[in-house]
């Protein structure tokens, strides 16, 4: 069985990731912010991730530990907690993102900024802490969590957006590098969850209940996807033996490239 290691793992997609490995028997440390971060919704905390370790802990063993992927030390930190748990790190989630929108003449240099850091160098700084461990593995595997706006254009996302990007092409350029260790390298382009991002922030004024009809509209499969829709693609591609560099569309049709 292996070892995965999720950030961003105590809430929304990540916690449906952990549940699709814990589901086949894997070993699962989920790793998220430990204390609460001002930012334009809430984040996870310590309590969250307790709640989720105590919801998922009987589908299997899931630990957790504090982490803030912008911090090379912690990034550390959490791939010694989880070689100390598990042995050694077999898969790598670098699920961790922030959203900010609005027109690109309003956007905070500092919104910026947190969205590159969190969802571009994170993946950096966690890559490089992990590499020693998966350079050990027999069955090393990276997911990064990108998106379908990692894919075309979206007006009033630019940031996002143009981090998204760069996470298909960190994908892409790694999958070349590492593939002569045998680490494959995969990035999953969820189409629209309705976790924080969309229900605390991006339609925070509307509900539940007008994000669930607006997406039945649009999505060509009639609804929006969901965070176990996720949690088993990113399963595949973590174990898929011969898939590599793959920027694969989980969106219920919205974007087929
Ligand atoms: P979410 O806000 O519920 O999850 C993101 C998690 O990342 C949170 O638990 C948050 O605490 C954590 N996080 C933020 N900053 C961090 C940091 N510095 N260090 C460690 N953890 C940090 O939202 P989600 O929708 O579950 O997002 C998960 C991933 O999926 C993100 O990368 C997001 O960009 C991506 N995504 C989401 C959607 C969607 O429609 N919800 C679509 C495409 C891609």
């Amino acid at each position: 069985m292996a070892s995965v290691l999720i950030t961003g793992g105590a809430r929304g997609i990540g916690k449906g990731i952990a549940t699709a490995f814990l589901q086949e028997g894997h070993h699962v440390m989920i790793a998220d912010l430990s204390s609460a971060r001002n930012w334009n919704y809430d984040l996870a905390t310590e309590d969250v991730m307790a709640e989720t370790v105590a919801e998922l802990k009987d589908f299997g063993d899931i630990r957790s530990v504090g982490l803030d992927v912008t911090d090379a030390a912690s990034c550390d930190k959490a791939v010694v907690a989880t070689i100390d748990a598990f042995s050694g790190i077999d898969i790598l989630c670098n699920n961790a993102g922030v959203l900010a929108s609005g027109p690109i003449e309003d956007m905070a240099e500092e919104d910026w900024d947190r969205v590159f850091d969190v969802n571009v160098k994170g993946i950096f700084n966690m890559t490089r802490s992990a590499l020693a461990a998966l350079r050990s593995s027999d069955s090393a595997a990276i997911v990064n969590t990108a998106s379908i706006a990692g894919k075309r254009g979206t007006p009033d996302l630019s940031a996002y957006t143009a981090s998204k990007f760069a996470v298909i092409g960190l994908t892409q350029s790694l999958a070349l590098e590492l593939a002569p260790a045998g680490i494959r390298v995969n990035a999953v382009c969820p189409g629209i969850i309705g976790t924080a991002m969309w229900l605390d922030h991006l339609m925070a004024d509307q509900g539940k209940a007008a994000f669930e009809e607006r997406m039945q509209q649009n999505i060509p499969l009639g609804r929006p996807q969901s965070e176990q829709d996720i949690g088993e693609a990113v399963r595949y591609l973590a174990t898929a033996e011969n898939v590599t560099g793959v920027s694969l569309s989980v969106s219920g049709g919205l974007v087929m490239d």
